[in-house]
């Protein structure tokens, strides 16, 4: 039986995080000059996804994202080397020109649901302590990237033995938000 690569932070099994932990660092994977992201806050909604636009290392079969508010993300060196990678994309992903790593997905809509926080993969920091992947996002998008269909089985399954909920689209909660960020801006709920 094969193994199955879900990613590399979480092959070996889910690292909790840590409960005190309030931020840290993340560089690119330039051997020079990397870009230096500085985050002051633990992230959240951490969890592995499947869709084509995450960047994801080399071989992992799912990225690995969390969130994190944008007042608490600077980027403190580096920054000429930043261009958005689609910028008809609701997440602006600014990559880094030299080793394509995404150092921060950023909305700019204000209407957007999740307007306010930003996308990053903790990967790149070598601090631990960072929030620990919780659910499997967007599933059934990694045959987009070329899985061969009949592999899901055994994907889904690794999934759920490492305790990362397969979904096809976010979690039910994060569902949840941006519906009622919808039913709210179209009247239908009541704001309080
Ligand atoms: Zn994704
Ligand atoms: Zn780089």
């Amino acid at each position: 039986m094969s193994a199955v690569n879900i990613h590399p932070a979480v092959d070996g099994g889910v690292k909790p995080g840590s409960a005190n932990f309030s931020g840290g660092t993340l560089k690119c994977l330039c051997a020079s000059d990397p870009v230096v992201v500085e985050i002051k806050s633990q992230t959240a909604h951490n969890h592995v996804c499947g869709c084509t636009k995450c960047w994801k290392p080399s071989g992992a079969t799912f990225s690995q994202v969390a969130v994190v508010g944008r007042d608490a993300l600077s980027v403190t060196s580096g920054a000429n080397k930043l261009s958005v990678v689609d910028p008809s994309a609701a997440i602006q992903r600014h990559a880094c020109s030299g080793c394509g790593a995404h150092m921060y997905g950023r909305i700019e809509d204000t209407g957007h649901p999740f307007h306010g926080l930003d996308f990053v993969h903790t990967e790149l920091s070598d601090q631990s302590g960072w929030s620990a992947p919780e659910f499997a996002a967007f599933c059934s998008s990694i045959i987009e990237s070329g899985v061969n269909p009949e592999k899901m089985d055994g994907i889904r399954a690794r999934l759920r033995e490492l305790g990362l909920e397969p979904y096809d689209c976010l979690s039910p909660p994060l569902m949840d938000a941006i519906a009622t960020h919808v039913a709210k801006t179209n009247g239908v709920l009541e704001t309080a």
